[in-house]
């Protein structure tokens, strides 16, 4: 029998949320505090100390010895640095715990090892973090005890964003503005705050730890770099929302019970496509605390895992031939009165003010395709864009019949008169209820999709931070709208100024819509035609990161300066040329110190047989054969290895960081595919006994 789990009990309860600060501060303070929530005011010190000493006594009484500021620096992960609640000793050899308001507002940690592409020179490397006052503090329990994390922002000192959060909160800050702008033309008078809604669902694999510590490329590079496909892939789709093994379902009820506790609203759960690939969604948060609740999701799968004696890839990537794993960014706009200005209502042909903010959000993604691609790219990505049910690299948008009809009859006649409607499914079977049918169908292949009240940005990797994603979807959209708004402002005839509007941005932008199916290889053809970018890699997308109209765009509304902006290009650029290294170190390593000698052992085993199947008078040409098959591959492997250890030393030479990222990319990446392919190959041949390292099957197939 399993134990009950009384969810509505645990929600949250290792959460200092505004139950526990309603509960335990006074009532000046909590109201100072949730003023400057709501309104984004400084809060005094006083203040302050006063919210830190209850902070400190709640999570005290939830076991906690430690606080730390939980920040999101540019390497992709969450970063922290634990200090411990005791002051001084006092003479009677005692200590108190103190947690001061400044401790809570402001911490320095020397961190001055994380990237910051030139931004800070190690001499002055000060670099601050700045409580996040809008997502909640909350007690994480692990091995080294429970520690109270106060999530924060991370800033030089000179005030430069280092972190993923900083522009994440200034995006919102400018998408606020300008929506409210928006609604205000339409006659909304009440809403005094927009937000981006956000659900972000995550897609991951899981397998046996045992194995994982068995192959090399697993453990440094957290994919594998060699490995034959098993007779059986995906190709039965037996995996997708099938039957949750008993292993793995412990250990989702393992992950949701901790994502609860820490106030993640953990909602669906499901096998994937892939075999050993599962995925979970939360419900959707305002954008930061979205994109904080999906560090904590990534963090528990990855610890919950060890613990059921698993391992959690987050890697998009894992294994070549199956499907990649992503993460699917749902986003909308919604006001603090509890409206989806992504709503289209059901008649959608008669709602203006949608209208106006599809056609802003279509105005934005054209223009700015290529930054929005950029958002989601990193090295993992590559290998899963435009292959297995990913969306390709390049960027449409997905409208349905529904909403694309109502555009064409505005680009036709700047008005549209109906809305097709959905009518009802017909099942055939007359037992089963009648069911309302929606106007649009799902298309899955697409990497931007409107899905009934939000679009759903399905380019995003796995393992990456939803922030990059959002800052640009929050800011190609607030500059649409302002762009909007400075005409409609001053229009004299506001009706007939916003019809003039949508028809011509419908017109203009149409281009970006595209319906069909977007793993075809006609659409990357018809693509090119409509001149839409085709950015393949993450060394391709990221000089859109530093282009004029990016630059003047993210200036404009003070969400990254220039500086900011080149100093995020050259980490990007950085990043990829250390994880293309060590993927090819580790192969080199591989093939060097585990491959080659199976394979001389397996020849000799090989050539002992010939020669005992000869002495016995047998034919031994089968076996000959053999042996010639696997000598000849292992003559492509050594020269594969020979040729890309030559590469990954060259590249020693380059100095700049585009160059050498660049030579990465179209010099070592090749090199790397041509060693893994006789590779392959002779794991096909090779006896299994022989082969150093657990197969794909082994490793998907057995969890
Ligand atoms: P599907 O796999 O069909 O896309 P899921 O239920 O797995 O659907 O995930 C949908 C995600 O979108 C969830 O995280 C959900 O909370 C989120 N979501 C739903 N409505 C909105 C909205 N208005 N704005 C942003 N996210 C939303
Ligand atoms: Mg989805």
């Amino acid at each position: 029998m399993s134990e009950v789990i009384n969810v509505a009990a645990i929600f949250g309860e290792d959460v200092f949320n505004d139950t526990v600060m309603q509960e335990r501060l006074p009532k000046k303070v909590y109201r100072d505090l949730k003023r400057m929530i709501e309104e984004g005011q400084e809060l005094d010190i006083d203040t302050a100390d006063v919210i830190a000493h209850e902070m400190k006594e709640w999570a005290i009484e939830k076991g906690a010895t430690h606080y730390s500021h939980w920040f999101q620096p540019l390497t992709g992960v969450t970063a922290e640095k634990h200090d411990s609640f005791i002051s001084t000793p006092m003479d009677n050899g005692k200590v108190l715990m103190s947690f001061s308001g400044k401790e809570l507002i402001k911490g320095e940690p020397d961190a001055s090892s994380f990237p910051s592409g030139g931004l800070r020179a190690t001499f002055e490397a000060r670099g601050y973090t700045a409580w996040d006052c809008t997502s909640p503090a909350f007690v994480r329990k692990d091995a080294s005890g429970a520690t109270l994390c106060i999530p924060t922002a991370f800033c030089s000192y000179t005030g430069e964003a280092l972190d993923q959060k900083t522009p994440l909160l200034r995006s919102m800050e400018a998408i606020n503005t300008q929506a409210l702008r928006l609604v205000r033309l339409f006659g909304n008078t009440t809403s005094r705050k927009v937000t981006p809604s956000v659900g972000a669902e995550q897609e991951y694999f899981l397998i046996d730890e045992a194995k994982f510590k068995l192959r090399k490329d697993l453990v440094y590079t957290g994919r594998t770099l060699f490995g034959a496909m098993p007779p059986k892939g995906q190709e039965m789709d037996d995996h997708y929302f099938g039957t949750i093994r008993k292993r793995v379902g412990a250990f989702m009820k393992d992950v949701n019970v901790e994502l609860w506790k820490l106030g993640v609203p953990s909602k669906t759960q499901h096998n994937e496509v892939a075999p050993a690939q599962h995925e979970l969604a939360p419900i959707f948060a305002p954008v930061n605390v979205a994109l904080d609740h999906n560090h904590i999701v990534m963090h528990t799968l990855k610890r919950v895992a060890r613990d059921h004696g698993m391992k959690c890839l987050l890697h998009e990537k894992p294994f070549a031939g199956v499907n990649g794993s992503g993460k699917h960014d749902n986003w909308s706009l919604t006001t603090d009165d509890g409206k989806n200005l992504l709503n289209p209502g059901r008649t959608p042909h008669e709602n203006t003010q949608f209208l106006l903010v599809l056609a802003c959000i279509l105005r934005a993604v054209d223009r700015h395709a290529a930054l929005l691609r950029e958002s989601a790219a990193d090295p993992g990505n590559d290998l899963r864009l435009g292959a297995d049910e990913a969306p390709p690299a390049i960027i449409s948008v997905f409208l349905g019949e529904q909403l694309s009809d109502v555009l064409e009859q505005w680009i036709d006649k700047g008005e549209a008169t109906h809305s097709i409607k959905g009518g009802v499914l017909e099942t055939g079977v007359s037992t089963l209820p009648e069911l309302a049918k929606d106007a649009t169908d799902r298309n899955r292949t697409s990497p931007f999709a409107f899905t009934g009240n939000k679009f759903e940005f399905r380019m995003v990797g796995s393992k990456d931070s939803i922030a990059s994603p959002n800052v640009v979807l929050n800011t190609i959209v607030a500059e649409a709208f302002a762009e909007a708004c400075d005409e409609l402002e001053k229009a004299e005839d506001f009706d007939e100024a916003v019809h003039t509007l949508i028809q011509k941005y419908a017109t203009e932008h149409q281009r970006i819509i595209f319906n069909g199916n977007g793993y075809s290889d006609a659409w990357v053809v018809e693509a090119e035609r409509r001149g839409l970018p085709n950015l393949k890699s993450f060394v391709d997308a990221i000089p859109a990161l530093t282009t004029p109209e990016t630059v003047e765009m993210f200036e404009k509304f003070h969400v990254l300066t220039r500086t900011e902006l080149e100093s995020r290009a050259e980490i990007k650029y950085e990043n990829f040329a250390k994880i293309i290294n060590i993927e090819a170190r580790t192969m080199i390593d591989m093939a060097s110190k585990q491959i080659i000698p199976a394979i001389l052992k397996y020849t000799r085993e090989l050539a002992d047989t010939i020669n005992a199947v000869r002495a016995a008078g047998v034919d031994a040409s089968v076996q000959k054969e053999i042996l010639k098959d696997v000598t000849f591959l292992l003559v492509e492997t050594r020269n594969a290895l020979k040729a890309l250890s030559k590469v990954t030393e060259e590249v020693r030479g380059i100095v700049d960081v585009k160059e050498k990222a660049e030579y990465y990319h179209n010099v070592v990446r090749p090199a790397m595919d041509a060693l893994r392919a006789p590779v392959d190959k002779l794991e096909m041949i090779v006896d299994k006994e022989d082969w150093p390292m657990p197969s794909y099957g082994d490793l998907i197939f057995e969890v």
